[in-house]
């Protein structure tokens, strides 16, 4: 089953970096065993996991990763440690950024206040165009 990876919200995130990592293992069938706060272990690979919580939610509609699991993405580098991918990382920034352009040139064309000099605005705008090619 295919995970969507970038749909690990960042609570979620969190609590994977706190799981107590027993072992981890990389190698071409990566898994990983934690230990839970009442000392029961779990077993997890990409796709699946030995933990209630799991097996909860894989009985949703849209069934989500758990913590165990999120936490071997981390360590694999599939997740950064805010739990997105490295697409979903550079939407966040790209929208990010155009965001902040769009507030700059608000305040400079509708206040006629500039929020930041024309030098950094243009390094922005510059940033921005190089970004929007790779959408
Ligand atoms: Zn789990």
């Amino acid at each position: 089953m295919e995970w969507k990876w970038g749909s690990t919200d960042a609570p979620r995130a969190a609590r994977a970096g706190k799981v107590k990592v027993v072992s981890i293992n990389d190698g071409a069938k990566p898994s990983i065993e934690c230990e839970g706060s009442d000392g029961a272990r779990y077993y997890a690979t990409l796709e699946s996991c030995t933990c209630p919580d799991f097996n909860i939610n894989l009985k949703k509609a849209n069934p989500t990763a758990c913590k165990h699991m999120v936490r071997l993405a981390m360590s694999l580098g599939v997740l950064n440690q805010d739990g997105l991918t490295e697409r979903d990382k550079f939407l966040k920034d790209y929208q990010d950024l155009e965001s902040r352009l769009a507030k700059c040139a608000w305040y400079y064309y509708v206040l006629r206040t500039p929020l930041i000099s024309d030098a950094e605005y243009d390094g922005l705008k510059k940033q921005y165009m190089i970004w929007r090619t790779k959408l």
